[in-house]
């Protein structure tokens, strides 16, 4: 019987509910009797061996004062021996110790903290009834959903209901059940929406707080949500942080209010910081070299499991459609935060059963993912850290296994990226690249971009995304954006001009070899998709000394004309002065001659009207050309049973789709009916709205003239 049957058969008891002359049997009066006897004797058991347990150093998991249904699911799964973390923390967290663990990636952290989680519930006897009891908070989705996997597979046994709140799911769905769920993973942003939102969200009977990657949630990113998760959490209960590369600060473990937290690092005392089995090793080529190297390792490596770790979603994006386009031999699979979540899962499952697979991803696949036997993890781009390094290299070489990294770095960030990772202990080595195994796709990749405006735009995007990315870099003594050779790096992404970074004149960080003019430019060539600023002033001809400034948004900014300083500017001629009799001043009003905020408004009316009739033109011409494809096969199939090659002609026009304009001069009275059953209806609408022509009192030349527009 199980743990939550047993407690509401022992309330029925204890309510006299369950009377004994009724169709409930003696038998299985004493069964039950037994079933709650056993299991409270089983509690009372592990709860005294818990105060005074010790173990060994090779011990199992079943030497452990554990509850028979978490050692049955460690037991199918195959988990008999703990790794060193697991060894160290589960004891001091099943006495209900705060716990603040670093072990290397890979050394099975999960594993020490679900233990405990389903320990302490067992103990008491949680039920559905109890609400929320274990709250485990990860920085990204697809790491929710891996602990996910292993709570239904280790706790299987046990009757806790388990959760997933993630971004990206349906919310209304999740809301209705949140109140039922006894172990919630989630990611921050989605559980504080439901702590904000929901009104059944109750966790005032919360006993285990768990934050995985500890130091990521409790970053700078995340600071401000996790402060508010936190103030809404009880204050009495056991919190444990698990990460790699453990947070060390005051600040941090005083906003947790750990009491005496116990420090556990059982590889504290290795020579490095990394898994043993990882070969780590690193090149230095020119940034516009990194996409022949990148397409030369994929092919050298075609029957091996590879992941790419790039800086932004953008160049993942332009990356894996271009490689894609040239056909490389193994499956090339994108990660990045701005796919939608049902992708992004598809995507990691399939990335985690198979074995010749390429997954091209950013930092969101960097902490906590335990993808199986990957071969290689190459870093294109620079870590923003020696910590980052760490968890993006340790999704190779889990627990014992072999695995390769690959650091790419540009010269200039040489020095400075090696000396980080001397001092946190991680082994690497150079090594230089063979130049005659490099193969270089640039000649297709030009003439892709060529033949697909898209594919320009995306390569645009990559360009300037990468260099803001460097930019934004704070460790400026590894990233300097000012030493980049942006021609050569737009070239090498297939770009024949350079796209303008105006972010670089916005924080005052050109780059060396642009234009001495100081003049007002209107953005023509909004590469820059976050750019917000309408006009800014070129002013690079004055060297601008990035490194040296901390502050380059002050220091290396020369005076700009900004949107906002534009407005202000415009609000003040639009000023109205009025005069009183004897001709003196009275008073200035600034809204009644031109409203610049109705203005605004109206114009942003104006945009999204514009946006809608563009679709709408857009969805029109497809149909158009639609209809007429179909019309040109079926003619053709026609044509074929002649000759083959009197298809028709193909510049002729066809106009059978067109309104009948003999129907329409008949149906002058109902507007609606004209339209010929073959015209795309979205087609005549558009064309109505634009031309506000009625279609009722369309003449031959106008319905000659919209045909030509639909065709243009
Ligand atoms: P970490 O969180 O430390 O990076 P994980 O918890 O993801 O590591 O575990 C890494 C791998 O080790 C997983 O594949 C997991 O199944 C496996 N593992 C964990 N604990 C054990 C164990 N006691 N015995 C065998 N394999 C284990
Ligand atoms: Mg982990």
């Amino acid at each position: 019987m199980s743990g939550p049957e047993v407690k509401k058969h022992r309330a029925k008891f204890k309510k006299g509910r369950i009377n004994r002359n009724s169709k409930v049997t003696k038998t299985k009066i004493n069964h039950l009797k037994l079933s709650v006897d056993c299991e409270s004797n089983e509690i009372s058991r592990l709860i005294e061996k818990c105060i005074n347990a010790s173990v060994e150093e090779n011990c199992k998991f079943s030497d452990f004062p554990l509850s028979k249904k978490t050692l049955q699911g460690l037991t199918q799964s195959q988990y008999k021996i703990p790794t060193a973390i697991q060894r160290e923390s589960i004891l001091p967290a099943l006495q209900g110790k705060d716990i603040l663990a670093t072990a290397k990636t890979g050394s099975g952290k999960t594993l020490a903290f679900l233990i405990p989680i389903f320990e302490k519930l067992y103990v008491n006897q949680w039920t559905r009834l109890d609400g929320l009891g274990a709250l485990i908070i990860t920085p990204t989705r697809e790491l929710a959903l891996q602990i996910f996997e292993t709570v239904a597979k280790i706790g299987k046994h046990h009757d806790f209901t388990t959760g997933l709140i993630i971004g990206g799911q349906n919310l209304k769905f999740e809301k209705s059940r949140l109140h039922q769920l006894n172990i919630i993973i989630c990611t921050p942003g989605r559980v504080l929406q439901h702590m904000d939102q929901n009104p059944l969200f109750d966790s005032t009977n919360l006993k285990i707080l768990v934050l995985d990657e500890a130091d990521r949630c409790l970053d700078m990113g995340f600071e401000v949500t996790m402060n508010s998760i936190i103030e809404n959490l009880p204050v009495e209960r056991q919190t444990l942080l698990f990460s790699a590369t453990q947070t060390k600060s005051v600040k941090d473990l005083a906003r947790l209010n750990l009491q005496n937290p116990v420090y556990i690092a059982p590889h504290e005392k290795e020579q490095y910081t990394t898994p043993h089995r990882l070969q780590q090793n690193y090149v230095v080529i020119e940034q516009k070299n990194k996409l022949t190297m990148l397409w030369s390792f994929l092919r050298a490596h075609a029957k091996q499991k590879v992941i790419i770790f790039f800086a932004t979603c953008k160049q993942v994006k332009f990356f894996y459609e271009i490689f894609r386009k040239l056909r490389p031999s193994a499956l090339l699979l994108p990660l990045y935060g701005g796919m939608n979540q049902e992708k992004r899962n598809k995507i990691y499952t399939e990335f985690c059963a198979r074995s010749n697979v390429c997954l091209m991803a950013t930092d969101i696949a960097s902490r906590g993912l335990d993808f199986p036997k990957v071969n290689w993890v190459v870093q294109l781009d620079c870590p923003e850290d020696a910590i980052q390094y760490i968890h993006r290299a340790g999704r190779a070489a889990r627990l014992n296994t072999s695995g390769e990294s690959l650091l790419v770095l540009i010269p200039q960030e040489e020095n400075g990226m090696i000396e980080q990772l001397q001092k946190s202990k991680v082994p690497i080595s150079k090594i230089h690249i063979d130049e005659k195994q490099l193969f270089s796709p640039l000649v297709k990749i030009q003439s892709f971009l060529a033949q697909s405006p898209e594919l320009k735009e995306s390569a645009k995007r990559a360009f300037v995304a990468y260099v803001k990315s460097v930019a934004l870099m704070k460790d400026k003594s590894v990233f300097k954006v000012s030493n980049l050779d942006m021609e050569a790096y737009a070239r090498s992404l297939g770009l024949l001009v350079t796209p303008r970074v105006r972010f670089l004149s916005k924080i005052g960080a050109a780059p060396k070899n642009v234009h001495t003019d100081l003049k007002v430019t209107v953005a023509e060539d909004d590469v820059d998709s976050s750019g917000d600023e309408l006009f800014t002033v070129k002013c690079s001809g004055i060297p601008v000394v990035e490194e040296k400034t901390t502050s380059p948004l002050i220091k290396g900014t020369k005076k700009k004309i900004t949107k906002v300083k534009l407005m202000k500017k415009a609000s003040v001629t639009n000023k109205k002065i009025v005069f009183d009799d004897s001709g003196h001043e009275t008073e200035l009003k600034h809204d009644e001659v031109y409203d610049i905020e109705k203005a605004r408004v109206e114009l942003m009316l104006g945009d999204a009207e514009d946006k809608e009739r563009y679709k709408a033109l857009k969805k029109a011409k497809r149909v158009a050309q639609k209809e007429k494809l179909k019309r040109k096969s079926e003619e053709h199939d026609e044509v074929e049973s002649v000759d083959h090659f009197d298809s028709g002609n193909e510049q002729s026009v066809d106009l059978n789709w067109l309104p009948d304009p003999d129907k329409i001069y008949v149906n002058h009275s109902s507007s609606g009916s004209v339209v010929d059953h073959k015209v795309p209806k979205v087609a005549v609408k558009v064309t109505k709205k634009r031309r506000t022509v009625n279609v009722s009192d369309i003449t031959l030349n106008e319905a000659e003239r919209l045909a030509m527009d639909l065709l243009q």
